[in-house]
């Protein structure tokens, strides 16, 4: 099954074939830890972290960086509103969106932050300025010199110069109303670092274009963000890592998640309408919340409603209720064949097709759920009265299949592997006792006895050999 992708660059719907197969190299914009991680940061990071997982599912072999944007402007200004340190507002909010990652299990494998690359963020502009694609302002301030690329708005499709104006407080500096900062001169007061330019710190479009290399090389897979993020800092990346690097594309494939909207309107401070993580998941779970994350196309927005969440909890409990009854069933089954439920077993396979179509065509987590709902009904109408063996173990591996992308169900479903390993534990653990008790070391032998007895589980001494079982608790 061919894997399609909507490539932002181009708009238009791809075949999937990174630079390097099997490896998959991925880069998508992280947090500015300034405020309280809300469910629209959780909604592009949760896309992102299916996308990752369906990729490995496919077979590929997926690096996920993921940047901190610990020194911003917005970091300067909540810290001097609360007359604080500015690392120790990085420091509660970086907490706060790490509890969100593990709250979801978001797994991101490199987290590099701003302030530990200030000296490959200088060498990347000395060597932009070199190349004549930047230039050094009377303040300080180093800008890139959007003239000098002739690419710019490929991405977000703005052919019009004046929709590239940015920066607009630095105009009197700058060469042109498009010119962007590389590297800001320190204001007083502000956290600053040494450079060639004077004492400052880095812009917010350089970090990603030097933390992307510098863990994933010059060329990327994918790289992803916000739909808001598409102009002018995706837009700003490519002319700084293209400039740099002289290769195009710098990135082949460009993903963007839409808005979360709250009853229809974006959220915002004016609004008052943002909903704060930690918030949500008081409300409905981590489970149900990661689910109804995944439960629209990731280009459309996702609308927060009662109803929706209330749906995604009610198909996150029977997707836990019937991935109990599954196992529990396979723990007592013995191989049957039963012929009359070979009926069952292809509408399991075309359940199983129709999800990986969904999410093989652009990752379309939306009409991936209806395969969740047909397969929880299905079990429900027919499976849970299916005698075969073979039925239950199908339904078994497609809940494996979906549970690998959706990650709400890994204590159930791993829970027979875990159960082994603590019988191949008490085995031997008993087998040791056995030996002690032959060579008459009867203390560590009654040691153990009494301690696994309060662990609940029973020893049973025949003549020659010992049993075990389990106490109910
Ligand atoms: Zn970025």
């Amino acid at each position: 099954m061919y894997l399609y992708v909507f490539n932002t660059l181009g708009r238009r719907r791809e075949l999937f074939t990174p630079n390097d197969p099997p490896l998959v190299t991925m880069y998508t914009c992280g947090p500015t830890p300034y405020d309280y991680t809300h469910i629209g940061h959780a909604r592009t990071f949760t896309v992102f972290d299916a996308i990752k997982r369906y990729l490995n599912l496919r077979g590929y072999s997926v690096f996920h960086v993921q940047n901190i944007t610990d020194i911003d402007d917005k970091i300067i200004n909540r810290a001097r509103e609360e007359s604080r340190d500015w690392r120790s507002v990085v420091e509660d909010y970086t907490r706060d969106y790490m509890d969100m990652l593990s709250a979801l299990s978001i797994r991101i494998d490199l987290h590099p932050r701003v302030t530990d690359h200030i000296s490959d963020i200088i060498r990347f502009i000395e060597r932009l300025i070199s190349k004549g694609y930047a230039y050094v302002a009377e303040s300080g301030s180093v800008y890139f010199n959007v003239e000098s690329y002739s690419d710019y708005g490929k991405l977000s499709g703005l052919t019009s110069r004046e929709a590239w104006r940015q920066e607009e407080e630095f105009i009197r500096e700058k060469k042109s109303p498009y010119d962007f900062a590389l590297w800001k001169a320190a204001k007083p007061g502000e956290p600053s670092w040494d450079s060639p330019w004077g004492r400052g710190r880095p812009g917010w479009h350089i970090e990603c274009s030097v933390m992307s290399s510098k863990y994933l090389g010059s060329r990327i897979d994918i790289h992803g963000g916000g739909v808001d993020l598409v102009f002018p800092h995706h837009e700003n990346e490519i002319a700084q890592s293209e400039a740099y690097f002289n290769t195009k594309p710098w990135v082949k494939y460009w993903l963007h998640v839409s808005y979360l909207t709250i009853r229809g309107e974006k959220m915002s401070k004016s609004l008052h309408n943002i909903i704060p993580f930690r918030d949500a998941v008081k409300e409905w779970g981590s489970g149900a919340l990661r689910l109804w994350l995944l439960s629209s196309h990731y280009r459309s927005n996702l609308d927060y409603s009662e109803q929706g969440l209330e749906q995604a909890s009610r198909l996150y409990e029977r997707l836990r209720d019937v991935a109990s009854r599954i196992t529990r069933r396979l723990e007592k089954s013995e191989p049957t064949h039963v012929l009359k439920d070979i009926d069952i077993l292809s509408k399991l396979k075309a359940i199983n097709k129709s999800w990986h179509e969904s999410l093989s065509n652009d990752f379309n987590f939306g009409l991936a759920m209806s395969s969740l709902w047909e397969f929880t009904s299905l079990y429900y109408r027919e499976i849970d009265y299916s005698e075969s063996q073979t039925i239950l173990l199908y339904a078994y591996k497609s809940l494996v299949e979906f549970n690998r992308v959706y990650a709400i169900l890994d204590d159930i479903l791993e829970k027979p592997k875990a159960t082994r390993l603590e019988e191949d534990l008490v085995n031997l653990i008993v087998q040791v006792r056995g030996e002690l008790r032959a060579r008459k070391i009867y203390d560590l032998s009654d040691f153990i006895r009494d301690n696994l007895r309060k662990l609940g589980i029973k020893l049973l001494d025949y003549r020659d050999r010992t049993e075990w079982v389990r106490e109910e608790s």
